[in-house]
């Protein structure tokens, strides 16, 4: 039997969704701070938040990287999976809804539920992700925990539940009610670690025993047991709600609420009480579906550390230090540092050198990951993003992650002569870490070309190519690319693969050249490429 640090039952994998300026940032940072594996709280635009890598995305206040990290909570594992809040790295955020088993959605208390939050809920929505919410902000002009919970209802058609409600708002804010323990606790000090748990002040009092009816009634209604004894007028505990709506909302029934100001400290440990007692454990969670590439035959794979290993590299990332960092999700079974490892879908064995997890404010070098963990492999050469990698006597692929075609594109070339080789080499390792950016060269014109997700998408790899590595280049006008004209194809050993648009789907094809059919409703077209190319004219629908 494997040993593990944590067992599957005080494991969370969670990701923090949120609309861009939300405050996810200054949310994750906090959490790391009370997880005591952070140093220190900075505020996000000077530049110390830890989960912002990359220079530009502090320029930019925007997060778009999608890195995990490892911290711990009354003796349970967080990892926490960065999502961004930027709709053109929308990929960014359907990968790693792929790989979490919850998520906790920010919403800022003035702006609400915007149009932002109602994609990325959306993405949420298709993956059956178990959701929390946390209304941040509750120390601005305007906050109004009330009103984000009606738009939560009319805007995202879910069932919040508030299982905390704000004392004050804006600069009054000073504190939160409990509705399970019906108490209130008052945040004493600026960094939020003393907290005075205090009978409900009395003009509170009202709106606590009304939104605490609330919680008990949406609660009762997911459970027939507590239904009955809600009829009976008998008493409920506070255990037996915490149940029920633990299994409420695992079941994308319910969506458990907390309030609270990250940036004032105020309401993030409750948070993360909260993510323990109402997402959930791998366990919790319906085993994972693949093939069986050989038989083609459907299988699953639980988490377990008894079933064969089976994990998901959902990103690839080249770090300065280490060179290529693979992220996978391990769904099944363990594995050790410095072991061959099958990669399903490409169909080569690779060698995992070091494994990682990775930390607020540093890397631990670990020797086996269990089902369930989420790590960092360095020394894999092929995998790239989406691959199922898995032990070589028992085959899986898993589903595959759907990545969008790009939509648009611009010819680049370097300013320099000497430009030209590095560039090459850069565009190819960033294509390696983005599978919705494709470069290629136009076969009329000779020109390199760019495609991805938006203007906004292609602008911060032009950026990337002269930061990390130093080729300046001048970009021609964007082009609408044909859109959803071509599927990415990828060769498994003369197989083709073929991505559709469904979720989680995936087709196969065993000619090494597909017909480019007519199938007028979707354009989807099989081309003779491993990834992306261009499409023949004469395919191009007018
Ligand atoms: P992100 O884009 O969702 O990652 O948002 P950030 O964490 O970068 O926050 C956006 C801005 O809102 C920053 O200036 C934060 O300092 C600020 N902010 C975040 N949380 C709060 C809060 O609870 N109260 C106030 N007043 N400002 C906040």
């Amino acid at each position: 039997m494997a040993n593990r640090a944590f067992p599957l039952a005080k494991t969370r994998n969670i990701g923090i969704m949120a609309h861009i300026d939300a405050g996810k940032t200054t949310l994750t940072e906090r959490i790391l701070f009370y997880t005591g594996r952070n140093y220190k709280i900075g505020d996000t635009h000077e530049g110390t938040a830890t989960m912002d890598w990359m220079e530009q995305e502090q320029e930019r206040g925007i997060t778009i990287t999608s890195a995990a990290t490892t911290c711990q909570w009354n003796g349970n594992r967080i990892n926490i999976i960065d999502t961004p809040g930027h709709v053109d790295f929308t990929v960014e955020v359907e990968r790693s809804l792929r790989v979490l088993d919850g998520a906790v959605c920010v919403f800022c208390a003035k702006g609400g539920v915007e149009p932002q939050s109602e994609t990325v809920w959306r993405q949420a929505d298709n993956y059956n992700v178990p959701r929390m919410a946390f209304v941040n902000k509750m120390d601005i002009m305007g906050a109004n925990f009330y009103n984000v919970l009606q738009m939560m209802v009319d805007r995202l058609g879910c069932t919040p539940v508030a299982v905390t409600l704000p004392i004050g708002a804006e600069s009054d804010f000073v504190g939160i009610i409990d509705l399970m323990k019906m108490k209130a606790l008052i945040y004493e000090d600026d960094l939020g670690k003393e907290i005075d748990e205090e009978d409900i002040p009395a003009e509170y009092l009202d709106k606590a025993e009304e939104y605490r009816a609330k919680m008990i009634e949406a609660i009762c209604e997911t459970d027939e047991e507590l239904m009955e004894k809600f009829f009976a007028e008998e008493e409920i505990t506070e255990e037996e709600l915490k149940a029920a709506l633990r299994k409420a909302c695992i079941n994308c029934e319910l969506v458990p609420v907390f309030c609270g100001s990250a940036y004032r400290n105020k309401g993030v440990q409750k948070l993360l009480d909260g993510v323990i007692e109402y997402m959930p454990a791998p366990i919790d969670i319906p085993a994972i579906k693949g093939i069986d590439p050989e038989t083609d035959e459907e299988v699953e794979r639980h988490s377990s550390d008894e079933e064969p290993f089976s994990a998901l590299a959902f990103k690839i990332m080249n770090d300065p230090f280490v060179g290529k960092l693979a992220f996978f999700r391990v769904y099944s079974g363990t594995l050790d540092a410095g072991s061959y490892v099958y990669n399903s879908t490409k169909g080569k064995k690779e060698r995992v050198g070091r494994i990682l997890q990775m930390h607020a404010n540093h890397r631990e070098e670990i020797d086996k990951v269990y089902s369930g963990d989420i790590a960092a492999a360095v020394g894999f050469k092929l995998t790239t993003t989406g691959d199922t990698i898995c032990d070589e006597d028992h085959e899986v692929i898993l589903e595959s992650m759907v990545f969008p075609e790009p939509v648009i594109s611009v010819a680049i070339e370097p300013k320099t002569k000497a430009g030209r080789d590095k560039m090459g080499i850069a565009l190819a390792k960033l294509a390696e870490e983005d599978p919705t950016f494709k470069t290629y060269t136009d076969s009329e014109t000779g020109d390199t070309i760019i495609s991805g997700m938006g203007e906004l998408h292609l602008e911060i790899i032009v950026d990337r190519l002269l930061r990390e590595f130093k080729v300046e280049a001048n970009v021609g006008a964007p082009q609408v690319a044909y859109k959803e004209t071509f599927r990415k194809a990828v060769d498994v050993e003369g197989k083709f693969v073929r991505q559709s648009g469904g979720k989680g789907q995936y087709g196969h094809c065993k000619v090494k050249f597909a017909p480019i059919p007519t199938d007028a409703e979707h354009n989807y077209e099989f081309i003779n490429s491993t990834v992306g190319g261009s499409i023949p004219k004469e395919y191009i629908p007018a």
